[in-house]
């Protein structure tokens, strides 16, 4: 068993103390469940951790006039049994329940989701196993060992929830000592595996805003083995008056948007728009041939809205 580095754990129980120790450098543990296999790994020894778990105002799913406002420490199994989220956004619903296990739902939170870390298989092992490739360019390294001659990270952002909460125009409400903001989850995401994430170190996301839904939309992933895998691919689609979009993720540091009239249109334009790297267990060609085969099976899923 690898052990956790050591480090000093608060565990506050207002926002407002869990923002002082943020803006003094602590880093947010909200369910642990990749930050601490991540510690393990040391790709992060931080000194200070603050624990989200005892704010009770971070676990509320308030229904609005129309949507509803997830807070960010709400875990993956209360959100996929929400009734206002089973009604208004099942396909969010239907996302926590493809997160790993139903053990590791009921950890996981939505704002772990939506600040997931980007991943690799050169990445997410331990330190000696990094250590003797010596290391890449995201963690102590001076070389892709997916790309050797390029000079970005193509980590992968494999968040199962996001492809949907994109296309529910989900707006992420952050705070800080400095004050509130709130950004579009289409916005919150860089094209470097390294810098991928919009938050910054002193900030913590504080709720997820979901508006009406104005379109239905379709939940897909793809994965190796279906008890636990992480997803080869990720797929959301929805239909509107404004016509059928698809949102293609696994696939690279940020989520990929593609839209068209029809379901061929938008399957040919996500295979054309997404470049996967390949894999030992999933090649190249694999991989693009089964976004355009997923887009389609995800389209034949869609409801009128
Ligand atoms: C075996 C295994 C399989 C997994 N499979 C999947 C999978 O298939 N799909 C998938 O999407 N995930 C998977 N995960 C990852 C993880 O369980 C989920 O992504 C989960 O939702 C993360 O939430 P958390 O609360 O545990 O995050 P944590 O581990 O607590 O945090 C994750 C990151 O988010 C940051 N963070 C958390 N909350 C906030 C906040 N409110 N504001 C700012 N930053 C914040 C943390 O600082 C950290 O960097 C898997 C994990 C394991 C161990
Ligand atoms: S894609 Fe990123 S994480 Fe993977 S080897 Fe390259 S630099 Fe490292």
């Amino acid at each position: 068993m690898l052990p956790l580095p050591r480090f000093q754990l608060s565990r506050p129980t207002s926002l407002a103390d869990a923002l002082i120790a943020v803006a003094d450098g602590a880093v947010v543990i909200a369910g642990g469940t990749d930050l601490l296999p991540s510690m393990k790994h040391r790709l992060f020894e931080p000194a200070r951790v603050v624990s989200l778990a005892g704010i009770a105002s971070l676990r509320t799913i308030v229904p609005q006039e129309r949507g509803l406002v997830l807070g960010s420490g709400c875990t993956l199994r209360d959100v996929a049994r929400d009734q206002t989220v089973l009604r208004l956004f099942p396909a969010l619903a239907a996302a926590c329940r493809t997160v790993a296990t139903p053990t590791i739902q009921a950890m996981g939170t939505i704002g772990g989701q939506v600040a997931l870390d980007t991943r690799c298989v050169y990445y997410n092992q331990p330190a000696g196993w990094r250590q003797s490739v010596g290391g890449c360019l995201k963690k102590d390294g001076a070389v892709c060992h997916v790309a050797p001659k390029g000079t970005g990270c193509y980590a992968a952002h494999a968040a199962d929830t996001v492809p949907a909460l994109w296309l529910y125009d989900a707006v992420i409400q952050l705070a800080s000592t400095a004050g509130d903001r709130e950004v579009p989850l289409r916005d919150l995401y860089g094209d470097d595996g390294r810098t991928w994430l919009g938050v910054r170190p002193d900030e913590l996301i504080t709720s997820i805003a979901l508006p009406a839904p104005a379109s239905s939309v379709v939940h897909r992933k793809v994965r190796t083995r279906a008890a636990i895998d992480y997803a080869a691919l990720l797929v959301a689609v929805s239909r509107s008056d404004q016509g059928l979009r698809a949102v293609v993720s696994a696939v690279g540091p940020r989520p990929i948007e593609v839209a068209a009239a029809t379901p061929e249109a938008l399957a040919e334009a996500a295979h054309e728009a997404v470049r996967p790297l390949g894999t030992h267990l999933h090649p190249v060609p694999w991989r693009r041939a089964l976004v355009r085969i997923e887009v389609l099976r995800a389209v034949n899923g869609l409801i009128s809205p």
